[in-house]
């Protein structure tokens, strides 16, 4: 099973090798690199011990080629990218960029795919009627 995951601004690959990578911030402008798992539902992250991740704090991603904000636009305690599975069929993924809090979120059309123990905390905005929600 091999996924390519883009950053949903440039489409750059934020895949490298069995890794995500994303540059991170807090909202005291603490820098650093994170690495995630492409796995949905592993919440295995890795980063520098001089990047010291406090679990509760809220990080806002970038992709690392472009720079863009990641942070959805409607919920900025959601980070969202691409996903493009083998069969070329794009997917938008969610997840929570406060440390520690384990949800994965698949969205296309109408379909969501909901993964990790904290999955019920950002239900409510992807149950959300289609008619409001194409004014987001
Ligand atoms: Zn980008």
């Amino acid at each position: 099973m091999h996924y390519d995951y883009l950053c949903p601004i440039c489409h750059g690959q934020l895949r490298v090798g069995d890794k995500l990578v994303f540059s991170a911030r807090t909202r005291e402008n603490k820098l650093g690199l994170i690495f995630l798992s492409p796995e949905l539902g592993n919440y295995t992250t890795e980063h520098h011990p001089s990047f010291d991740i406090q679990e509760g704090e809220e990080y806002l991603y970038h992709c690392p080629i472009c720079h863009a904000k990641l942070n959805s636009r409607e919920n900025d305690k959601l980070v969202k990218i691409l996903l493009v599975d083998e069969k070329g069929d794009e997917f938008e993924i969610f997840f929570s960029g406060i440390a520690g809090e384990k949800c994965t979120y698949r969205v296309k059309d109408k379909e969501k795919e909901e993964f990790g123990p904290d999955k019920d905390k950002y239900k409510q905005y992807f149950d959300l009627p289609d008619e409001y929600r194409k004014y987001l």
